[in-house]
């Protein structure tokens, strides 16, 4: 049973509304061309340019930019020392890199349960993981609502933790007025296309530790360093020295170019992505059977995602009828997260299902709506027509 009738059933639009998507312009792709026609493609002078930029916005005092976000999350994890046996506490709402990177480095990731308003890490169930050999924690600003990190930075002060917050979705958003990447130890941002700014491929870790800021850099170039004063010999000008297991992680000129010219249109950005959340915050609201997302008082989103979740106490069908009903109208939904450990590669770690309740609940309920600068007002209005048909369709 599908529950639409076949006049209902025709596309709201000509063409598939992505759930995210970049936005370049004609500026954008010059920066990217003048680089080409430069110098350096790679590891010039366009990566510290796009490094600092970040930096400054989010008000830390260093950046190092990588490959990608999964990259940069990696790097994050070298940094911090996690090794075989360590225990580093993250959520299991988000993507699966968020505990990839442990698991890259020999750590176990050690999953603690959302919160059912926020969808975020409860830092009550942090506490509760934390054992004599958890390391650190990984704290992931779900849909750009960022994480409380003023309780998540004094358990990890009180607990000599290292506190890494994945901001992949959180660039531009602020908590208790502070942006995002000014307060944990280490703070990732990825440049991926759905997200707030793109360098196609980008990741980034900002901080304000000399010693990270150093390790990152080694670790992004294979473990090695070029400073002399940084060598345990010297055998002359040609000389580099490999201190370190690292990778090949490096951003190429090309792809800071991007980043530096996205960098300017960030705010705007930004503020469309509010404005369209704040329509369908209003123009939603109030429809039984539908939960819009909570914002919490000290955060300000910087909305990468809207999630909604569909109640199946107030509605007929299923969340697959529902979700292919949307996408039927041409609506481009999503699902956001699967719970990492729920995945077959996890399981033969030997996470069980039923670890996380909330997380569980969550994702067998949760519809992602499109939302990216972009959207035209247009492109807004089919969504939320298209939302309050089909809900309308499945009321009991
Ligand atoms: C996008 C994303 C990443 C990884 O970033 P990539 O740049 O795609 O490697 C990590 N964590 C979360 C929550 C993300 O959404």
């Amino acid at each position: 049973m599908s529950g639409i009738d076949p006049p209902f059933a025709q596309p709201i639009r000509k063409t598939t509304l992505p759930y995210g998507q970049q936005w370049l312009d004609e500026e954008d792709i010059a920066a990217v061309v003048e680089v080409l026609r430069g110098d350096f493609i790679t590891q010039g002078p366009t990566i510290q340019a796009f490094e600092s930029k970040v930096a400054e916005y989010v008000g830390a005092k260093y950046a190092v930019a990588f490959t990608n976000g999964t990259a940069a999350l990696h790097g994050a994890c070298f940094a911090a020392e996690i090794g075989p046996g360590d225990e580093v506490i993250t959520t299991p709402n988000t993507f699966l890199a968020s505990s990839n990177c442990v698991l890259y480095q020999g750590g176990i990731p050690v999953f603690a349960d959302i919160d059912m308003d926020t969808y975020n890490i409860d830092p009550v169930q942090v506490e509760q993981k934390i054992t004599d050999k958890t390391k650190a924690i990984i704290a992931v600003d779900f849909s750009g609502q960022p994480v409380e990190i003023d309780r998540l930075s004094m358990i990890s002060r009180d607990n000599n933790l290292v506190l890494i917050q994945d901001a992949a979705h959180s660039l531009g958003a602020t908590y208790k007025e502070i942006k995002v990447g000014a307060w944990a130890d280490m703070t990732m941002f990825s440049f991926h296309p759905v997200k707030h700014i793109t360098t196609g491929e980008g990741g980034i870790i900002v901080t304000n530790s000399e010693y990270y800021f150093h390790r990152l850099q080694m670790f992004r170039s294979h473990g090695m360093t070029k400073e002399p004063d940084k060598m345990i010999k010297n055998d002359g000008p040609w000389y580099y020295e490999m201190q370190e297991l690292g990778c090949n992680y490096r951003m190429t000129d090309m792809q800071a170019a991007l980043g530096v010219s996205q960098m300017g249109k960030l705010d705007s950005f930004v503020n469309r992505r509010r404005e369209i959340a704040e329509r369908y915050n209003r123009e939603l609201a109030g429809i039984q059977g539908l939960i819009l997302p909570y914002q919490q008082e000290e955060s300000n989103s910087s909305w990468h995602l809207y999630v909604t979740r569909w109640l199946p106490e107030v509605l007929k069908g299923t969340r697959r009828e529902w979700f292919d009903a949307l996408r039927q109208l041409n609506i481009g939904v999503h699902v956001h997260y699967i719970p990492v450990y729920t995945q077959p590669y996890y399981q033969k770690l030997g996470y069980e299902s039923g670890l996380c309740p909330n997380a569980e609940t969550y994702y067998n309920t949760a519809i992602t709506l499109p939302l990216y600068p972009k959207m035209s007002d247009q492109d807004v209005t089919d969504v939320i027509r298209s939302v309050r048909w089909v809900v309308s369709e499945f009321s009991k």
